[in-house]
């Protein structure tokens, strides 16, 4: 057993493939994969992987390409993180590992509005918050009211919004792991809630390649352009290398057909970096997290 994971309590897999875990359905595999049984397993598998200087990636899975050769270290998988609670005024905790459609449901059963945006969003809390998800109609910074961590030291630390920094697609938060988060949320109709929840996974469904495997948008938006207008413009609908494609339904995503590989999709991100950047002058930025060795 490797030491990084003595007494822990959680699931322990070694050489794993991350392609079981990415909505890709890409990835080479993790020398160790843990999903830690709760908090404290977590927070000790922090610990032990500092002492065992071995380094450590949580893996939400819907916004990353793994590389073809995998992660060195160790990868955690939150999913046994997943609990929400309501507390009092609105406010909803919920634990970094809990998928954002089960905490949408969480609060629209209770009649608790704010995150309807994030309709189709299918990232983890923790994920979502790191990312500063966000949809044209919202973003995680307008609901997140603080954050719970584990620092590199192992210890948990909580932090209020005035701590932290959203940007586009980003955040700027204290060192460590999101733990969970506490979201502000507004009274609402659950009826209302559910139906605006609705309405809006019927235009991505009709707006987004949600039948092929993918990991959502793969550029940010450079100003005021969309990065799939820019794309779509330069004639890259359909683009192949290998099983990689742009989705000819929504040209900032890129599908996997079946057999893709990592090495597919870098050079098809390559290939359309290059031509926009020919045809406008514009560089697009990657919205993807790329991890893992070639
Ligand atoms: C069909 C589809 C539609 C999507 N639509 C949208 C959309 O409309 N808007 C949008 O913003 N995104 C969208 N996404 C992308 C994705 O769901 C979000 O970016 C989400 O925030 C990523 O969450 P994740 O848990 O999968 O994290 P990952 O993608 O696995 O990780 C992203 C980064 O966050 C880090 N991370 C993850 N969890 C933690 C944690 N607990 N602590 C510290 N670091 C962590 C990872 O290490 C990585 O660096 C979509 C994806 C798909 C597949």
């Amino acid at each position: 057993m490797h030491p990084v994971v003595a007494g822990l309590r959680g699931d322990v897999r070694y050489a794993a493939p991350l392609s079981e875990f990415t909505s890709f359905r890409i990835g080479g595999p993790a020398d160790v994969l843990v999903q830690p049984a709760d908090l404290d397993d977590l927070c000790r598998l922090v610990r032990q992987g500092r002492r065992a200087r071995v380094p450590l990636f949580v893996l939400g899975g819907t916004n990353v390409l793994v590389r073809d050769g995998g992660i060195a270290g160790v990868v955690m998988i939150l999913a046994r993180l997943d609990r929400a609670q309501e507390e009092p005024e609105a406010v909803v905790y919920g634990e970094a590992g809990i998928g954002m459609p089960r905490l949408m449901q969480f609060a629209a059963r209770r009649g608790l509005s704010g995150l309807e945006w994030a309709a189709g969003i299918p990232g983890t809390l923790g994920g979502c918050v790191v990312m500063n998800a966000g949809t044209k109609l919202g973003d995680m910074s307008r609901a997140v009211k603080a954050v719970r961590m584990v620092s590199p030291a192992g210890r948990i630390t909580d932090h209020p919004v005035s701590d932290l920094e959203f940007r586009y697609r980003r955040s700027r938060l204290p060192r460590g792991i999101v733990a969970g988060a506490w979201l502000q949320l507004a009274s609402g109709s659950p009826e209302r809630i559910t139906q605006s929840v609705k309405d809006y996974l019927r235009y991505r469904k009709e707006t987004q390649p949600l039948t092929q495997p993918n990991a959502g948008c793969v550029f940010k938006n450079p100003g005021p352009q969309t990065a799939g207008g820019l794309i779509e413009q330069a004639g890259l609908k359909g683009c192949r290398v290998g099983d990689a494609e742009v989705s000819t339904k929504h040209a900032n995503f890129i599908v996997n057909r079946g057999q893709a590989k990592a090495a597919d999709v870098t050079a098809l991100i390559a290939k359309v970096k290059r031509t926009v950047k020919a045809r406008t002058g514009l560089a697009l930025d990657l919205e993807l997290t790329v991890i893992g060795a070639r």
